[in-house]
């Protein structure tokens, strides 16, 4: 059987590493057991009983489902209230239950198979309709028909509490607030099977310093929990029931890397700069408002980018003013008086979407995104304009707005601004007196129109993973196309090229804010056109210090106009991989 021979030799498996580093642990597959509901036919005479293991199993979920709310803390209430509710919903349901009761009454079938048909029937309804918020809380349903199967059948499933602090956890795929608990448990690594490596989970995963595998194509279900695993998240690949001397190996790489890291902290206090003495800021990405702190000890200049869509959770619901005047307010403060660009939500995409969305969209990427809601749905910009505004007095704030793509969204934009502003000044809110204005630079059309832009905003931030995927027509989060998501391939690297050079021509600012400013192969080119801001997963700011430190500017400028003539990536890749390598500057992903 092919479990034996995964358990018994060792075995291979490959993918794309999404966040680099070792671990060495266990197999914890995470939401892949599926349940088996059987049917069997009952005697009159076990009806009753068969009705009382119903009720029972109600009453189980419904303790389980409270003592989760009482134990989660306020935050987590607010972000999980929907799937609260909705459970209990169903919970309380009476008709729900009587159906079920009626059924193993008449039909004489078992109470899972009852509650199975009852419930599935739901399900349907739900997953049919075009209301994306209905649709999403199918999921809340699923996961409480499960346990409650599971409670009639007497197996909990093993849950995310139960994930063993070194356990590698292999998933289809996870949520962004699934990876935050998971963070909790201090799992040593992830597997995922429908993810491309710059998809938000593996943004976060990056972050979080998980180290991450994605895009692996296997079969988890012929995996089993407790197996030894090696996730070599330095090459993609991911060792099942390794051997003796592979797990020697790695745990020396283990220990090489926690060595490195440690050095690499004694940079923190340092700053970027190339052996010609040009200064480089280096900022952070922040996910969430409590990664301000490491990104500080990590020694980041200030924010670069505040994807604030993760305040979400997994709620769709907008978040209140109050919550994010906190969280805003939190980072500037920690920062002050370093600058802090803060983005507006970027909903929409591979991110969660708004309860405002009632249209199931066919491709969410080029749909209802980021600043067309905010516009669409000018209480979603407003409130949280007004929670930046509040908070702008606590520290340097930078406004930005994501997925620009024509001047009349940001004139729009802009419009709502000045409203704000003006409403609050009415009010007498104590507001920063300018607060800088940027957008950022993702969609091919804002690229080649930087120049005109530029009369309306402060600044520019070049946001690489979807410049990348709208250019050349790739899904980032496809693993089966992630061949043709070419960071490398010329008409990115001359959109960057025409960018800069508009920016630079009328005297505003560019930062990069994609996960190509912190990938090694680009340092030289992105440094050579004269970027002088790069912002970058907290983990990497010393890494990519001591590696501006090899660079000289001069030789940079050499090589961005000399890649800037090649026509293929595979020519451009193979020249930064030897220029690097002989500049003693390792590869990273
Ligand atoms: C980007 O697109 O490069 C970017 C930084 O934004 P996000 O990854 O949040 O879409
Ligand atoms: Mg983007």
């Amino acid at each position: 059987m092919k479990e034996n021979k995964l358990a018994n030799s060792e075995t291979f498996w490959e993918g794309k590493v999404a966040s680099p580093g070792i671990a060495i642990g266990e197999v914890f597959l995470f939401n892949q057991k599926e349940i088996t509901v059987p049917r069997k036919k009952l005697y009159s005479s076990e009806i009753a009983s068969e009705i009382e293991r119903f009720q029972k199993a109600l009453n189980l979920a419904k303790k389980e489902l409270l003592k989760a709310q009482n134990s989660s803390n306020a935050k987590m209430k607010k972000d999980h209230s929907q799937i609260f509710e909705t459970q209990k919903m169903f919970l309380e349901d009476e008709i729900l239950k009587q159906n079920v009761i009626e059924k193993i009454r008449n039909e004489k079938i078992n109470s899972e198979w009852a509650y199975q048909q009852v419930i599935d029937e739901a399900i349907q309804a739900l997953s049919s309709s075009p209301n994306q918020y209905l649709k999403e809380r199918v999921f809340d349903i699923q996961a409480l028909k499960n346990r409650i199967v599971e409670y009639m059948q007497g197996v909990r499933q093993k849950k995310l509490d139960s994930v063993k602090s070194s356990a590698v956890v292999f998933a289809t795929h996870l949520s962004p607030s699934d990876l935050l608990n998971l963070r909790k448990q201090k799992v040593g690594g992830l597997v995922l099977k429908e993810s491309g490596v710059t998809s938000h989970v593996a943004i976060l995963a990056k972050s979080l310093r998980i180290p991450t595998v994605v895009g692996v194509e296997e079969n988890f279900h012929e995996l089993k929990n407790s197996m030894p695993v090696v996730l070599d998240a330095e090459s993609g690949r991911v060792i099942l029931s390794p051997e003796e001397e592979t797990l020697r190996q790695f745990r020396v790489r283990q220990e090489k890397l926690a060595q490195e890291k440690k050095k690499l902290q004694l940079l923190k206090k340092k700053s970027a700069i190339t052996r010609d003495k040009k200064g480089i800021d280096l900022l952070a990405n922040l996910e969430i408002s409590e990664e301000a702190q490491a990104a500080l000890d990590y020694g980041a200049e200030g924010v670069g980018l505040f994807r604030t869509e993760f305040l979400f959770g997994d709620s769709s619901q907008i978040p209140s003013e109050e919550e994010q005047f906190q969280a805003y307010s939190a980072v500037l403060k920690k920062f002050s008086p370093r600058p802090v660009i803060i983005r507006t939500f970027d909903l929409g995409g591979d991110k969660m979407a708004s309860n405002y969305q009632t249209v199931a969209e066919n491709n969410p990427f080029l749909g209802w995104r980021a600043i067309r809601v905010g516009l669409d749905v000018p209480e979603i910009l407003e409130t949280q304009l007004k929670a930046l505004l509040k908070a702008s007095k606590y520290g340097n704030l930078k406004i930005m707005f994501p997925f620009i793509s024509n001047i009349e969204e940001i004139r729009k934009a802009k419009k709502i601004l000045k409203q704000v502003q003006s409403q609050l000044k009415n009010e007498k809110v104590p507001m920063a007196a300018k607060i800088p204005l940027g957008i950022m630079v993702e969609v091919p059309s804002a690229a080649l129109n930087v120049d005109i832009f530029a009369k309306e905003v402060d600044f520019f931030s070049l946001g690489t993973n979807d410049l990348i995927q709208y250019t050349l027509a790739v899904d980032r989060t496809n693993p089966q196309v992630a061949s043709w998501y070419q960071t490398f391939n010329p008409a990115i690297l001359r959109l960057i090229q025409i960018s800069v050079e508009a920016a630079f021509k009328n005297k505003k600012e560019i930062a990069v804010c994609g996960e190509m400013a912190g990938e090694t192969l680009a340092l030289p080119f992105l440094i050579g056109l004269g970027i002088k801001e790069l912002s970058v997963t907290p983990p990497l700011v010393p890494e990519i210090k001591e590696k501006i430190g090899k660079l000289s500017f001069s030789e940079c400028k050499k090589i961005a106009a000399k890649v800037l003539k090649m026509d293929s990536v595979q020519e451009i890749t193979e020249y930064l991989e030897i220029t690097c390598r002989n500049l003693g500057l390792e590869k990273n992903f």
